[in-house]
């Protein structure tokens, strides 16, 4: 595959990232997608987004999980409800992600993202350690279906993500890489957080994001807002994975799926202003 082709976030029914049609309309090569509903994740479901997909020529590039009963409302409510870390909910969501993986397979798609959720810090805990045999379980479905599964940044530390996956120890785990959430979530600047697990980054988002106040960070959420606007400064960002090596997709992310004509707006902007540093920079 080229390398950095641009990429956007989609959704196949659940409402969130941009739909196909917008990415076919602004030409955009590849796709990650939000994984569907139960319900819809059927042979006949996977036959039909695979039929758009290649009709608009477009590649999925990696399919996310995402679960019923999360919410990103704010921090502590993320922590609460978020990922498989929440015990409640653990075993039916790995299942759930199992079925994910079985659907990424229909779909022809060698990668599966998921946002794990806040990983208790303590490594000698109960508590981290049933998540870490869950993990495997998973990890182990997934390698089955001949599958990466890549872990969304964000709701760790660069160092504690590090720890996890050392720790959980198969080697078909990898990293999506969201520089933006390290500074939304407060949890370390994204360039640093970067070069410290760039070697198991296999996917990238290219998303913004503001800093909340000193005072608030890891509490409040910083703000999203339109690639290039925010914090992170894109060309750094891209020229610290030309650095590492990185030539996978770059997949805009932008996350006001409420306000669908913005959107569409700024991810083309977002396109045009990765295309310019592109041309620069690779
Ligand atoms: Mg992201």
């Amino acid at each position: 595959m080229e390398p950095w082709q641009i990429g956007v976030f989609t959704s196949v029914d659940a409402g969130l990232g941009v739909h196909l049609d917008v990415a076919q309309e602004l030409g955009i090569p590849t796709v990650q997608v939000h994984a569907p509903h139960q319900a819809t994740r059927t042979k006949a479901a996977a036959d039909d987004f695979l039929k758009r997909t290649r009709a608009a020529g477009i590649t999925v590039t990696c399919v996310f999980g995402g679960f019923d009963g999360e919410s990103y409302a704010d921090i502590p409510t993320t922590a609460r409800t978020v990922g498989l870390v929440p015990e409640a909910t653990r075993a039916a969501r790995i299942r759930e992600m199992k079925e994910i993986s079985d659907f990424s397979k229909l779909l022809g798609c060698s990668a599966v993202g998921l946002h794990v959720g806040f990983v208790p810090a303590d490594r000698t805990g109960a508590s981290y350690k049933s998540l870490i045999d869950a993990a495997r379980g998973l990890l182990d479905h997934v390698a089955a279906n001949g599958q990466n599964l890549h872990l969304e940044t964000g709701q760790e530390t660069a160092d504690h993500l590090l720890e996890f996956i050392h720790d959980v120890n198969r080697s078909n785990l990898f990293i999506n890489f969201d520089p933006a959430n390290m500074i939304l979530y407060g949890t370390g600047d994204p360039i640093e957080a970067l070069k410290k697990v760039g070697h198991l980054v296999r996917s990238v988002h290219c998303k913004d994001g503001k800093w909340a106040a000193p005072e608030l960070r890891g509490k409040e959420w910083g703000t999203e807002v339109a690639l290039g606007e925010g914090d992170v400064g894109m060309e750094t960002y891209l020229r610290t994975l030309k650095d590492l090596g990185y030539r996978g997709p770059l997949t805009i992310e932008r996350e006001i799926a409420h306000d669908r004509e913005r959107q569409k707006r700024d991810i083309g902007t977002a396109m045009e202003l990765l295309q310019r540093l592109k041309a620069q920079i690779l």
